[in-house]
C-alpha cells in the first residue's frame, strides 16, 4: 500500500505543480486512507481517490474594478467546484493577497471531507480572490465585490453552489455580493450563507466556527474525564474564528492568554476577559485596526511583532494546556508543535484550516495528545451554514438556542464518529485518521452509487 501512496503522490505533484498546500492536504488524507483501501479493494478499483482529488470544475476569471483614485485594478477570481456527491458545492470565499489556485484547491479538498462529517447534504467547494480588503475603503470593497459577483453569479445558485465567508470575507462582503447577485438574477434566494439576520441569515452563524472548535475540545477532554474549566489557552488570529473561540472559552471558565494578526501577537498573562474581548471585537470588526493596539489599551500585556526570518512562532512557546490555532494554514510547524508539547499543551483544536504542517501533525500524534484536525474541529461553521440553507428553504428562522443546540449536537456527533472510526480501523485516539476515513467513506459510497460522472 505504501507503494500505491507514493505513486499517487508522485502523480499529484506532477499534475499539479507549484501547489504545495494541495499536495500536503492530499498526502495527509491519502496516508489515512491506506487503512481503508486494505479492507475495501472496491474503492481502489473504482479509482475513487484518483477521482476525488480532481476538481469537478475549476473556474478562474478576471475581476476589474476602479479604486477611489480612479485607477483601474485587476484581480483574479476563482471558484473550485470540487465534489457534489453529497449535495450542492459548499464552502467559503477567501479574499487575501496570498490566494492562488493551489491554496483554494487544498481548501476545497478539505471541505469535501469536512462537509461529509457534518452529516448535512453538502458537497465541497471553495473560492476567492487575491484581492486584499485591508486598507480599502468600504466603497472600494463594494465595487470589488460587485465585479467579482458579476462573473461568479453565472456559476452558483441555491441548488448548485452556495458560497460563504472565509478569511477577508465577513458580513460586509457577503452583503455586497448578495446584493449584486439579487440584482443580476432578479431572485432572492439562499445563494450565500453568512447573510445578515434581517435578510435570510442564521443566528449563531458568526459564532459557529469558534464555538464549534471549543465544543470539539470539550468533547476531547471529556473523553479523559476532564473539562475546560481553569485551562490556560493559546489562541492565534483575531478574526471571526479567534473571537468566538475566545468568547466560548471564557464562558466555559478557561483563560485565554494570546491573540494575533499577521503583524504580531499579544500575550496577556492576566487573561483576556470579556471587556478586553469586546475591545478586540470593536478594534477588528469596526475600526479594522491592528492587534498591536491591544497593548496601548492594556499595558500589562506584551506585543511581539512577527519575525519573518524566525523558524518558529513564539506565540506557541508559552506554558499552557490547550491551543486553538485560528488564523491560517501552516501556522504551526514541527518546531512549534514540539514547543507546544514541551510547554505542557495536550489539547489542540484547529479552528483554522490545515494550520499544522505534516511534521507538526506527526509530533502531535507521536505524543498522543488530544489533537482535533481542522476538518473535524472547525466543521461547526459550515454546519451552521447548512442550517442556514435549511432555514432559507423553509422560509423561517430558528431561535439562537435552537441553532446552538443543533451545532453542539453536530460537534458531539463528529467527535464520536471520529473516535469510533479510528477504533474500527485499528488506530484508537487518532482523530486525523478518524476524520479522514469517516469523511471519505460517505463520499466514496455516494460516488459509487452515482456512477462514473
Ligand atoms: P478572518 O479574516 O476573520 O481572520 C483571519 C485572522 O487570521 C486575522 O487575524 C488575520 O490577520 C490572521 N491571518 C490571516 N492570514 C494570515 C497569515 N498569512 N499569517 C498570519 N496571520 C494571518 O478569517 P476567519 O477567522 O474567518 O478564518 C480564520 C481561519 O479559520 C482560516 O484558516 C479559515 O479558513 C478558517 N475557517 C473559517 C471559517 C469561518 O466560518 N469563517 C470556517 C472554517 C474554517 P490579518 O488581519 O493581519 O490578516
Amino acid at each position: 500500500m505504501q507503494d500505491y501512496v507514493q505513486e499517487l503522490m508522485a502523480q499529484v505533484k506532477a499534475k499539479n505543480p507549484a501547489e504545495p498546500e494541495f499536495h500536503q492536504a492530499v498526502q495527509e488524507v491519502v496516508e489515512s486512507l491506506a487503512l481503508v483501501l486494505d479492507r475495501h479493494p472496491e474503492y481502489r478499483s473504482a479509482k475513487i481517490i484518483e477521482r476525488i482529488i480532481e476538481p469537478e470544475r475549476v473556474i478562474m476569471f478576471r475581476v476589474p474594478w476602479m479604486d477611489d483614485k480612479g485607477e483601474v485594478q485587476i484581480n483574479r477570481g476563482f471558484r473550485i467546484e470540487m465534489n457534489s456527491a453529497l449535495g450542492p458545492y459548499k464552502g467559503g470565499l477567501r479574499f487575501h493577497p496570498s490566494v492562488n489556485l493551489g491554496i483554494l484547491k487544498f481548501l476545497a479538498f478539505e471541505q469535501v471531507f469536512k462537509n461529509s462529517l457534518t452529516t448535512l447534504p453538502m458537497g465541497g467547494g471553495k473560492g476567492g480572490s487575491d484581492f486584499d480588503p485591508k486598507g480599502k475603503s468600504d466603497n472600494e470593497v463594494m465595487r470589488f465585490c460587485q465585479n467579482f459577483m458579476s462573473e461568479l453569479q453565472r456559476h452558483i445558485g441555491p441548488n448548485t453552489d452556495v458560497p460563504a465567508g472565509d478569511i477577508g470575507v465577513g458580513a460586509r462582503e457577503i452583503g455586497f455580493m448578495f446584493g449584486m447577485y439579487k440584482k443580476l438574477r432578479n431572485e432572492f434566494t439562499g445563494v450565500l450563507t453568512g447573510k445578515g439576520l434581517n435578510w435570510g441569515g442564521s443566528l449563531i452563524r458568526p459564532e459557529a466556527t469558534g464555538y464549534g472548535s471549543v465544543y470539539f475540545a470539550q468533547e476531547m477532554l471529556g473523553s479523559r474525564g476532564e473539562s475546560l474549566e481553569g485551562k490556560v489557552c493559546l489562541v492565534s488570529g483575531s478574526g471571526n474564528v479567534a473571537q468566538y473561540t475566545t468568547e466560548k472559552l471564557l464562558e466555559l471558565g478557561a483563560k485565554v492568554v494570546t491573540l494575533s494578526d499577521s503583524a504580531g501577537y499579544i500575550y496577556d498573562e492576566e487573561g483576556i476577559d470579556r471587556d478586553k474581548l469586546a475591545f478586540v471585537m470593536d478594534l477588528k470588526n469596526v475600526r479594522r485596526g491592528r492587534i498591536k493596539e491591544y497593548v496601548e489599551k492594556y499595558p500589562n500585556a506584551v506585543y511581539t511583532p512577527t519575525d519573518p526570518t524566525a523558524d518558529y512562532n513564539p506565540l506557541w512557546n508559552h506554558k499552557a494546556d490547550c491551543a486553538f490555532p485560528s488564523a491560517t494554514q501552516n501556522e504551526i510547524n514541527g518546531k512549534d508543535a514540539q514547543n507546544l508539547v514541551t510547554n505542557g499543551v495536550y489539547v489542540v483544536s484547529e479552528g483554522a484550516n490545515m494550520p499544522t504542517t505534516l511534521d507538526g501533525v506527526n509530533i502531535f500524534l507521536e505524543n498522543r495528545i488530544l489533537y482535533g484536525p481542522g476538518k473535524a474541529a472547525n466543521a461547526g461553521g459550515v454546519a451552521v451554514s447548512g442550517l442556514e440553507m435549511s432555514q432559507n428553504s423553509m422560509r423561517l428562522s430558528w431561535s439562537r438556542e435552537e441553532v446552538d443546540q443543533r451545532l453542539h449536537n453536530i460537534m458531539k456527533n463528529i467527535h464520536s464518529n471520529c473516535v469510533q472510526t479510528a477504533e474500527r480501523f485499528g488506530v484508537p485516539g487518532n482523530y486525523v485518521a478518524g476524520a479522514n476515513i469517516a469523511g471519505f467513506l460517505k463520499v466514496a459510497d455516494a460516488m459509487i452509487d452515482q456512477g462514473l460522472v
